[in-house]
């Protein structure tokens, strides 16, 4: 892996998508929820005006952007009202895409998630905040790891359970992932794996960055690309992107 300032123009020239996630990258990691019987409190993260005007920017540049991400469609939506008629968005790990008022759905998982949604709404744990309202993964947030949660999915061999230390997503093994969304927008937008470059900083970003053909990660300890930004420091991985990006266009 190198860093990204060694990303160069002749890295670029068969990029035509640039697919963003959005935790971690556009704004920083952490959901707050709260859920006290059948009232849930979800509080909406805000996109920097600077991350809005990336994206203006890049897409003035000729490039096609995506939004990928874990969070649910409606979420998405408010946090990119302002540059909607600019972006596709795919939620909830390669589920669907949202483009242009449409939706393309990828996967359906509702026969395998069914079951196991009422199971999981059982369990106590002083340390479960609450269910992300989403409509095709299970997203539980959680203080730590809770086991009786993960003794549930391991019954079933066809799911998954992705902690990241604030939540777990749960989905259909290899249906539900971003590189599942992504490769059906690829065939809508008629792209190649060499025309896409992707970045992502966690473990829902892992088949995600093996697809594309610039990969950049924005947490080396948790997921490996082609480049990477260091996760800490005072600008936002997408900035840094961006500059560079930018900087080698110019
Ligand atoms: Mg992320």
């Amino acid at each position: 892996m190198k860093p990204i300032e060694e990303l160069k123009k002749e890295h670029l020239k068969d990029i035509k998508m640039i697919v963003l996630d959005v935790d971690g990258v556009l704004v920083p990691r952490g959901t707050k929820i709260k859920q006290v019987g059948h009232i849930t409190t979800l509080e909406t993260k805000v996109i920097a005006q600077k991350q809005i005007e990336q994206i203006r920017t890049l897409n003035k540049k000729g490039f096609i952007v995506n939004i990928n991400s874990g969070r649910g469609l409606y979420m998405l939506q408010e946090m990119f009202r302002e540059v909607l008629s600019l972006v596709s968005l795919t939620y909830e790990n390669g589920s669907a895409t949202w483009y242009r008022g449409r939706i393309y759905q990828h996967v359906n998982s509702f026969k395998y998630l069914k079951d196991i949604f009422p199971k999981l709404k059982r369990v106590k744990s002083e340390n479960l905040k609450g269910f992300e309202p989403k409509e095709f993964i299970i997203t539980i947030h959680c203080k730590k790891r809770v086991k009786e949660i993960e003794n549930i999915v391991k019954k079933e061999k066809n799911l998954y359970a992705i902690w990241n230390d604030e939540a777990y997503d749960i989905g259909v093994k290899k249906n539900q992932t971003k590189a599942v969304g992504l490769k059906q927008l690829m065939k809508i937008f008629k792209l190649k794996k060499k025309n896409i470059m992707a970045i992502g900083d966690n473990y829902n970003d892992y088949q995600l960055l093996r697809e594309v053909g610039i990969a950049i990660t924005a947490d080396q300890g948790r997921v490996r690309g082609h480049f990477y930004i260091p996760l800490k420091g005072a600008l936002l991985s997408a900035d840094k992107l961006t500059r560079q990006i930018l900087s080698v266009l110019r």
